[in-house]
């Protein structure tokens, strides 16, 4: 597999801080091949074999901001049980139900752009249904849980300028810990 030339931003250029905007469709091919290569460096950088050879870090989903580009657009790749990977290409979403239940990531949550230790837990919902559009521009709804639920709101995040150490207290880094689920 040929690596993609995609230049992931880090925390410290403005942009990343920055809200997104609405997307109109369709989208143009540049898009469409940027959205297939943020796919394709996701599931590399999840193949033990090709993380190595590129020296990429491991990561789960990667938001239009992140390169650079204020546009909401995000898209995940989740390695399943059985080893397939599932592809979500997110467009415009919006959170139109969430649990009560909130979970949070016990080693702490990562992010491409954050290249450094963050002390701390972020409070997820457990699950969350989330109405947006595909690469077409078909309007979809889809209902999410656990760490693709985790994924999910950490883009959303990034559409909004939000990086997750932005919602850790570094005074109280584990507030309410004992309110939520360890995954
Ligand atoms: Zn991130």
């Amino acid at each position: 597999m040929q690596l993609p030339d995609l230049v992931i931003l880090d925390e410290k250029e403005k942009i990343l801080h920055k809200p997104s905007q609405e997307v109109k469709f369709p989208l143009n091919e540049e898009d469409k091949k940027r959205i297939n290569d943020m796919l394709l460096y996701l599931k590399m950088s999840q193949i033990d074999e090709e993380r190595e050879k590129y020296d990429l870090r491991a990561g789960m989903g990667l938001a239009y901001v992140q390169l650079g580009i204020l546009k909401r657009i995000f898209v995940i790749v989740n390695e399943e049980e059985d080893h397939s990977f599932t592809n979500y290409v997110v467009i415009n979403p919006k959170i139109i139900t969430h649990s009560e239940e909130l979970i949070y990531v016990g080693e702490g949550e990562g992010c491409l752009s954050v290249n450094r230790e963050v002390e701390g837990i972020v409070p997820r919902y457990a699950r969350i249904t989330v109405k947006a559009y595909d690469i077409d521009g078909n309007p979809y709804t889809i209902r999410v849980r656990e760490e693709v639920a985790i994924a999910f709101q950490h883009e959303i995040d990034h559409l909004d300028g939000i990086l997750f150490p932005d919602k850790i207290d570094p005074k109280n880094p584990y507030k309410n810990i004992n309110n939520m689920r360890e995954i």
